[in-house]
């Protein structure tokens, strides 16, 4: 029942996000995860049994935020842009090496580091690059300060990071890291009691914008000019200084170096339907959540910037006792500050993220609910959703992404960048007005009434 329900609904519908955790919850193994033809989804063997639980916690239809937040935190969250809060800063792995090496500075790896170096932890899960092929990318269970350092900075291609819960040894404990629909997935299976999720003492993950359909990097490859049946040999996705650039390195000694800004131009073309669905950008069900510190101030110093949010006391008593051992710096943020170097994103998800589904749902298309409806959604941002969303749909068509490849990124990069800054500039108003004091109401998701 649960299999044909996930099947039908959430993964053929096309709101399946990846995550693998119902592949952990099949009995016997008869699950796992493939690629298909825009991204990972389980596959399931006939007859496979799953339980009732697979439903409940998979974040494709969407979990049920409201009952999370009271579950986890005991009250819905004071600020709706970034979730419950213990402590905010901005700041930096002291480690010029890990600093430089991690995507916005390196905090994560530094604390996953110190966690294992303090038996806090035997081991992490983390997503890494390049497994099992340089193009790909999966979880991997990283048991030294090296493994920790090997997968350092952000994947932002999907990974399925929950089918590794069956994976873990007995008496053992891991901290992971995870997007945030994987994030609230794992905090249901937590609190419904189930064994294998409770091996997870840390949840640590990025602020998740956007992510990109793995069929972007041979797309950028095209436009380059290098041939189809060059195979990548390297990829990172935030190389040298911060904010970094993508690189490619493929067998025939092509070096391909895009500046994040620019590859950004891929988002329209390739944008993952969960970066478009999700309501959640902070990662609110993690212990430790960390973003680019996006504003003129930082980016002006380079080097790499994040915001950083513990969630949990427990987190923020680690972080302290790093900052006082000169492990990390740290510098106390108001949420105002740190919302305003995230405004759009926050909103991309917060309001983007609900009318995109409820239109979904009014065209006929299976939507996820997530329990909650942003109050006062004006005329001027409903018709800001109305051109994104335009664009999303013109860009992702094939005949769009040819195009696309055609035109050199030597053009396409700085043009995509004037473009989005402008539309960025033009659309503030209608985005940022209410943000500030924005406020949910909640309900009780459609799904739980779905039998
Ligand atoms: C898909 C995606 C979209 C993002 N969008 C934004 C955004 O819009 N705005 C913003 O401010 N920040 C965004 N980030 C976060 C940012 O890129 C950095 O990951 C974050 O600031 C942490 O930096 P760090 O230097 O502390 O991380 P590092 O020290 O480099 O460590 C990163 C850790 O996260 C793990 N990791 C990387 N990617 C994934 C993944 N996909 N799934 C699970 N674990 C992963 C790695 O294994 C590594 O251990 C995004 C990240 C991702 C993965």
């Amino acid at each position: 029942m649960t299999v044909s329900k996930l099947q039908t609904r959430v993964v053929l519908s096309g709101i399946c996000t990846g995550c693998g955790i119902c592949v952990t919850l099949a009995k016997n193994g008869k699950a796992r995860m493939i690629q298909g033809p825009s991204g990972l989804i389980p596959e399931f063997d006939t007859p496979c049994e799953l339980p009732e639980l697979a439903w409940t916690a998979c974040p494709g239809k969407g979990v049920d935020y409201p009952e999370l937040y009271k579950e986890h935190y005991g009250e819905l969250p004071a600020d709706w842009r970034v979730g419950h809060i213990n402590k905010l800063w901005t700041g930096y792995a002291s480690d010029p090496v890990i600093r430089r090496a991690g995507a916005s500075g390196g905090t994560t790896t530094a604390v996953l580091i110190y966690l294992l170096e303090t038996g806090r932890i035997d081991a992490a899960i983390l997503a890494k690059q390049g497994t099992p092929t340089a193009e790909r990318a999966s979880w991997f269970i990283a048991k030294t300060r090296e493994d920790i350092l090997s997968c350092v900075q952000s994947v932002y291609v999907p990974v399925a990071m929950l089918d590794c819960l069956a994976h873990l040894e007995t008496g053992k404990k891991y901290a992971i890291t995870l997007v945030p629909e994987q994030s609230a997935a794992l905090r249901v299976l937590q609190h419904s009691g189930h064994e294998l999720a409770q091996k997870i003492e840390f949840v640590l993950g990025p602020y998740t914008g956007t992510a990109l359909d793995p069929r972007a990097v041979r797309s950028l490859l095209r436009a380059n000019k290098v041939a189809n049946d060059d195979p990548i040999t390297s990829l990172k996705w935030r190389a040298g200084e911060w904010p970094g650039y993508l690189e490619i390195i493929t067998a025939s000694g092509r070096e391909i170096r895009s500046k994040k800004v620019y590859y950004n131009f891929l988002i329209p073309f390739y944008v993952t339907q969960t970066s478009l669905q999700s309501m959640d950008f902070a990662n609110e069900f993690t212990d430790l959540s960390v973003g680019d510190a996006w504003s003129p101030k930082f980016e002006s110093l380079g080097q790499g910037f994040s915001v950083i949010a513990s969630r949990s006391e427990k987190m923020t008593a680690i972080l302290e006792e790093m900052a006082i051992s000169d492990l990390i710096q740290l510098t106390q943020a108001d949420v105002l500050e740190a919302s305003s170097m995230h405004g759009h994103m926050i909103d991309f998800k917060k309001r983007g993220g609900y009318l995109r589904n409820q239109w979904r749902k009014k065209i006929g298309k299976i939507a996820p609910d997530y329990g909650l409806s942003p109050v006062g959604t004006g005329a001027s941002r409903i018709l800001v959703e109305v051109i994104i969303t335009s664009i999303f749909i013109v860009c992702r068509t094939p005949i769009a992404r040819w195009i696309m490849e055609q035109i050199p990124e030597k053009i396409l990069g700085p043009l995509f960048n004037n473009l989005r800054l402008a539309w960025k500039n033009a659309s503030k108003p209608a985005k940022r007005k209410g943000l500030k004091d924005l406020r949910m109401v909640t309900h009780e998701p459609d799904w739980a009434k779905i039998k």
